[in-house]
């Protein structure tokens, strides 16, 4: 278990503060949120919606964990990205067994020079020879990361460690040295994050499970919460959620990315996503787009001195972020610079003029728009976004792209191509509630009020039934006396008060009465159950 680092009970307060502060409430991590109801009944039905269609598609669920290496999203989204350099939680785990190894590591990294006297020299050997002899025994175990670096390091300190002549000496003071160096750099621990965006562990996944022997394209689609230290703000959480697609296998034709676009667009129909604007372009493969880059490149540096400080950087660390800027003053120099469009090569060309093809063929309205580059590294030719309505700064409810490399890069096999998207449900759950047209769902359908004891028997019958006909139904624990039975039945929402009293017990009848308009009609079982079912679910239904 971990402590809660904050002291909250200090012993020399007086027992009653100490009593108040253990009590005090817990509160969500700033940037988390509850979904609570009526809203979480909203976000089902988001993600059922998006189920139904991407399943109409043939794309299925894959479940993947919610953490995973670390180096996994370095190694995919990019070290040069905010994702990874500044919005990751990432932990340490250590192996149970590997607590020793650990203090010997610190020991000897922390000892304070240890070549001065001969008392400290000779403790410090004794460290490493146990820092060693440990590091081996837990290798042999597999409690240690399978690191190439890890076994360089380790050799190197066994080296410099043989080549020690004794305290006082010169060269033992840069041998020591170059130990506790080398054992500060072994990884003890095995580093992971919370996932934040779900396509690397997909694609991880297709590779562990060698998916690329299964027939066809893979259609797969998840739905989940990510993570990122981002700065909360309306629109944007530190645990948000995703649902979004990826299509992997050896084929890149332009026919997938338009069905993924198309399926998209399928599914913000259907939820009635507001104003909703799909935004496409191409950056090209890696045979154009590194040319490309450079040019970027070249025509910046021309500019710098006119560029705020995260797009001076950018110039060399990533220049096509440099197009993400959203900085009044750096609009029109942008606007200036070479196009990637111009600058794709014939593969590319086609690929790129392929798709708009396919979108006009499909009936899929879109804008292009060459500034599109997206955060993320690991895109390839197409690449898109959709905005909505009501959203404010933070627009973009879906962002996605081709990533042909990816799994390549990953170590998988080469000549898989890949495809996907993610959809901010958070977001687009904001922007269905702000433009006030929300779906009408299905809310408590029965509330059984109940009076006297020989009603009770019956009521619990009879809630039991309608329930398996997967009807909501609200039967009181207690009873109640009937103005408040009824009085509750409003408050909750219910369409139907179901009353049982001792007369309808005795005659094995029910009194329903439709909260909306107070009709009441007394009737049997079976007639209770039709009139119910046929209100609810027939063409009159809410
Ligand atoms: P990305 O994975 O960055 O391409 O983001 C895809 C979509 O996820 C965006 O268009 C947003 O709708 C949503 N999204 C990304 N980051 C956040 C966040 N911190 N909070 C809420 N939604 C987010």
């Amino acid at each position: 278990m971990t402590r809660d680092p904050r002291p909250i009970a200090m012993s020399d307060q007086p027992a009653e503060k100490t009593e108040k502060a253990e009590r005090r409430q817990f509160r969500a991590i700033k940037g988390t949120r509850d979904i609570l109801p009526p809203d979480s009944a909203l976000w089902n039905w988001f993600e059922q919606s998006a189920r139904e269609v991407f399943e109409s598609y043939n794309f299925r669920d894959i479940r993947t964990p919610i953490f995973e290496e670390t180096s996994l999203f370095a190694r995919s989204i990019g070290e040069d990205t905010d994702v990874v350099g500044k919005e990751m939680y990432t932990f340490t785990v250590l192996e149970q067994g590997i607590d020793d190894l650990r203090r010997a590591q610190d020991t000897i990294v922390s000892y304070p020079s240890p070549w001065n006297s001969p008392e400290h020299y000779e403790v410090f050997c004794r460290f490493v020879e146990r820092f060693i002899e440990q590091f081996r025994n837990a290798r042999s175990k597999g409690l240690l990361p399978k690191d190439q670096f890890n076994r360089l390091m380790f050799e190197n300190l066994e080296r410099d460690f043989a080549e020690f002549e004794g305290p006082g000496s010169g060269p033992t003071q840069q041998l020591i040295e170059s130990v506790q160096n080398h054992a500060d750099v072994i990884e003890i621990g095995t580093y992971l994050a919370l996932r934040p965006e779900a396509t690397a562990s997909v694609c991880r996944a297709y590779i562990e499970h060698g998916m690329q022997t299964l027939p066809g394209n893979q259609k797969l689609y998840y739905a989940g919460p990510m993570f990122r230290r981002e700065r909360p703000q309306k629109g944007r959480y530190r645990q948000f959620y995703q649902v979004g697609a990826e299509v992997l296998g050896p084929s890149d034709a332009p026919a997938i990315d338009a069905e993924v676009l198309e399926m998209l667009l399928t599914l913000f129909n259907r939820v009635g996503l507001a104003n909703i604007k799909l935004y496409v372009n191409s950056i090209g493969c890696k045979e154009c787009r590194p040319k490309y880059v450079e040019l970027l490149r070249a025509e910046l540096r021309k500019v710098k001195d006119q560029l705020k400080e995260d797009s001076q950087r950018r110039i060399e660390t990533n220049p096509l972020r440099v197009l993400d800027s959203k900085l009044p003053e750096e609009q029109a120099i942008i606007e200036k610079l070479p196009r990637v469009s111009e600058h794709l090569c014939d593969a590319c060309r086609e690929h790129f003029s392929k798709l708009k093809d396919e979108l006009a063929l499909r009936g899929v309205g879109y804008e292009e728009n060459w500034r599109l580059v997206r955060g993320l590294d690991y895109y390839t030719r197409t690449t898109f976004e959709v905005t909505a309505a009501g959203l404010g700064s933070q627009n973009a409810v879906c962002g996605g792209g081709r990533y042909d490399g990816l799994v390549e890069l990953l170590g998988g096999p080469a000549g898989i191509k890949g495809i996907g998207f993610a959809i901010g449900t958070d977001r687009a759950i904001l922007s269905i509630q702000e433009s006030g047209k929300l779906p009408k769902l299905p809310g408590l359908a029965v509330f059984v009020a109940w009076m006297g004891a020989k009603a009770y028997a019956p009521a619990v019958a009879i809630a039991k039934k309608l329930r398996a006909r997967g009807l909501a139904v609200e039967l009181p624990p207690e009873e109640l006396k009937f103005r408040k039975s009824l009085g509750l039945a409003d408050k909750l929402g219910a369409r139907y008060a179901l009353i049982i009293g001792e007369d309808e017990a005795a005659s094995g009848t029910f009194t329903l009465k439709r909260l909306a308009d107070g009709q009441q009609d007394k009737l049997d079982e079976s007639a209770l159950i039709a009139r119910v079912e046929s209100e609810l679910r027939g063409p009159n239904a809410r």
